[in-house]
């Protein structure tokens, strides 16, 4: 079902009224996880004014470590949900597990599968039992056949709201988090008709990088990008190293405008 054969025009996703897939352009923006109300909804409209047009935000965080701050749970969509009433932002949000799942429908626009759930089949499957938009990552060290596969998965349940989101693969290079796979792009666009966005946050993992590979992929023709913007990067309870302020991502909107509109 994601294969062109069966498609032969760009799918266009709807998600709650913003469109992603053939001309229309993904900016996702939003901390890794979500604090606390007073900081969201403050960025929320920073990244709006900015020129995003969803706002992401981790509620359920896949920590490598147990240790590490593993999100609010439904407090932060509770908290997301406000952000949205205030700048009309649809929510991404990652679900790590079915158990969520019904919550999840309810409060969030996009379902987020993060790089470590891709071959998580039985939240695929279940995720294909509802209509909701869900944004798929990449596996870290998954091939673009497979990834394709995992969005079969999904399609195969009745629901054919996918979108890829290619956020960097393990290589064997260490200056950078991941490496940004941008001929995905090209491959995804040939062999499925759904869009496909790139996180160049969790690629890099460093936010020097971001900005010139986000300008990147919007040459390259992806449908959007996600990146990771906090007030306070240096203080951010995750991936502070990787996000971007809101002044810095407004400068870099200020060339992904013009680049979207020339592609
Ligand atoms: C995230 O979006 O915060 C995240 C954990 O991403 P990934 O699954 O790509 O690592
Ligand atoms: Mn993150």
């Amino acid at each position: 079902k994601a294969n062109r054969r069966f498609h032969e025009d760009d799918s266009v996703i709807d998600i709650d009224g913003v469109k992603v897939g053939g001309s229309h352009f993904m900016v996702c923006a939003g901390p890794c996880s979500v604090e606390n109300e007073d900081d969201t909804v403050e960025l929320a409209k920073a990244l709006k004014d900015a020129g995003a047009n969803t706002l992401r935000g981790g509620a359920f965080k896949p920590r490598t470590s147990p240790y590490s701050f593993q999100g609010l749970g439904i407090e932060g969509l509770r908290i997301l949900n406000t952000a949205k009433k205030e700048t009309g932002l649809p929510i991404v949000s990652e679900l790590m597990g079915t158990e969520h799942i019904d919550d999840f429908v309810e409060m969030v626009d996009v379902i987020q599968v993060g790089a470590r759930n891709m071959s998580n089949f039985d939240l695929l499957k279940a995720l294909g039992q509802t209509k909701k938009p869900v944004l798929l990552k990449r596996g870290m060290s998954a091939t673009i056949q497979e990834w394709l596969m995992s969005a079969e998965y999904i399609m195969a349940g009745g629901n054919d709201n996918v979108i890829f989101c290619e956020r960097g693969i393990r290589t064997f290079e260490t200056a950078t988090r991941n490496t940004l796979d941008l001929q995905a792009v090209p491959v995804i666009q040939k062999e499925s008709h759904l869009p496909i966005v790139i996180d160049p946050s969790h690629a890099a993992g460093t936010r020097y990088v971001i900005p010139s590979m986000a300008k990147a992929a919007t040459v390259s023709g992806a449908n959007g990008l996600q990146i990771e913007v906090h007030q306070d990067p240096e203080n951010a309870w995750s991936d502070g190293q990787q996000c971007l302020t809101p002044a810095e991502f407004k400068d870099l909107m200020q060339h992904i405008n013009i680049l979207a509109e020339m592609e």
